[in-house]
């Protein structure tokens, strides 16, 4: 099932000969429009009637977030406010958040994205979408909502958080298709577990999980507690927002809608272009986008990307899932390490719940990582000696896998702090 067959899975060339086009347009109106990019633009000698080519991507600059603060709150907009119709910002994960506008246009672009995402993890217009990203300046809720609304699915704009209301929703409205964090995903299935009801009681059938990283064991989790199957949506709201790359029914990459987005994997530290199944940082160049057009922008997100066929017909080069941004990732002693890939251990392992939190502190020069875990409540009121075998597997494991040693702390379940939107799984307590 495709949403837009005709573009989804359209040729290689014909794909490119779009790009083309719209790639020399959006140059064309930064260039006039943002005297950000006309000056950098001036700095290399450069004219938008240069590039000819999305080959030609690598000789242009790049956008960074600190860019987007520099320019804050408008000044990277290339229309006139009175042409702006909405404005989210970002979470502010980081810092200080990003503001972005979207024309009308920008919204109808958006809708579309959305909706082909929807149908690509398997929702169709007769779906019952629960909505349970955040609405309001995050660009999760509204975002998909109007990709749900345009698919013409039922869609229930619920929100995040109210945990027992989206339970109680969830069985009464016979919800069949969920979209919210992976983390509230199984915050939501511990829910469900607490009212007694069963999955097989509900009609869910698939959901689309984004806006933080998540791990293939995490995906079986959510897939075995919800009794769905459950897809990776990825997106950030400098360049739309959900929506930009979302996965098919072969769950094994994201397409990345390439008609709007020209995706690039560059090397964070040259910031040189890699080639395709080269690990990297995504790049983005917003082709259609009016109200904020980026250039090159470093998402710095890790990942590869893929070419090559899908056995969903699909022509859009497809993105791994997000290994974790480059600024998530966490040192210690040397070492990079990323939530994700603790979580991929330990959820390898069994028998710990899918909550956990890293503690990184400093003994004198020493970095310490804790990773604190939680058990099921009845291995936890077992005899201690299992405990024990348990830490010492995830310590063994921990450290083969990922070079690291790592004190590890086993906690009751419920006792790590649950979020409603991004989880928050690191605590640097180091001073720098
Ligand atoms: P913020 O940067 O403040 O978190 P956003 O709300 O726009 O702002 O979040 C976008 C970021 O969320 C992405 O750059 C990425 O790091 C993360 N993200 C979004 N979707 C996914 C996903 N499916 N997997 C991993 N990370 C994701
Ligand atoms: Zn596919």
């Amino acid at each position: 099932m495709y949403w837009n067959k005709r573009v989804e899975t359209i040729s290689r060339d014909e794909l490119r000969y779009i790009q083309n086009e719209n790639l020399s347009k959006m140059l064309r109106r930064i260039y006039h429009n943002v005297p950000f990019y006309r000056s950098k633009f001036q700095e290399m000698n450069l004219y938008p009637e240069d590039i000819k080519d999305i080959d030609d991507l690598s000789k242009l600059p790049f956008t960074t977030k600190q860019d987007m603060r520099d320019n804050y709150p408008y000044g990277l907009f290339a229309t006139d406010l009175s042409e702006i119709v909405r404005l989210h910002a970002s979470s502010g994960t980081t810092g200080k958040p990003t503001v972005v506008g979207y024309t009308r246009e920008d919204i109808n672009n958006w809708a579309e994205v959305c909706a082909r995402s929807i149908v690509a993890a398997g929702g169709s217009p007769s779906s019952v979408i629960q909505i349970a990203y955040g609405y309001g300046l995050f660009t999760g809720g509204l975002g998909l909502h109007y990709g749900a609304e345009r698919l013409g699915a039922s869609t229930i704009p619920i929100s995040s958080g109210n945990t027992d209301r989206q339970v109680m929703l969830m069985k009464d409205f016979h919800t069949t298709f969920l979209a919210c964090t992976p983390s509230y995903a199984l915050y939501l299935a511990d829910s469900l577990e607490e009212h007694g009801i069963s999955p097989e009681e509900l009609d869910l059938k698939a959901g689309i999980f984004g806006a933080e990283p998540w791990s293939e064991n995490m995906r079986k989790e959510i897939e075995k507690r919800l009794n769905i199957s459950a897809h990776n949506i990825y997106g950030l709201s400098e360049i739309i927002g959900p929506g930009v790359a979302s996965e098919c029914s072969c769950q094994n990459g994201m397409h990345v809608w390439e008609d709007h987005f020209i995706p690039e994997i560059i090397d964070p530290n040259t910031l040189e272009p890699l080639p395709y199944g080269s690990l990297g940082e995504l790049v983005f160049t917003s082709i259609t986008k009016e109200g904020l057009p980026l250039l090159r922008y470093r998402t710095r997100d890790l990942t590869v990307l893929n070419n090559g066929t899908c056995e969903c017909g699909r022509t859009h080069v497809k993105m791994n899932r997000v290994m974790g941004r480059s600024d998530d990732m966490i040192i210690v002693r040397g070492v990079n390490v990323f939530p994700s890939q603790i979580e991929d251990v330990l959820l390898g392992i069994g028998e710990v719940e899918p909550h956990y939190q890293l503690i990184i502190t400093r003994e004198g020069t020493l970095d310490c990582l804790e990773v604190q875990v939680e058990v099921t409540d009845n291995l936890f009121s077992d005899r201690i000696k299992n405990l024990e075998s348990l830490k010492n597997t995830i310590k063994s494991k921990l450290a083969s896998v990922l070079q690291i040693n790592a004190k590890v702390t086993l906690v009751e379940s419920r006792s790590i702090p649950r979020s409603e939107g991004k989880a928050n799984r690191v605590i640097d307590k180091r001073n720098y």
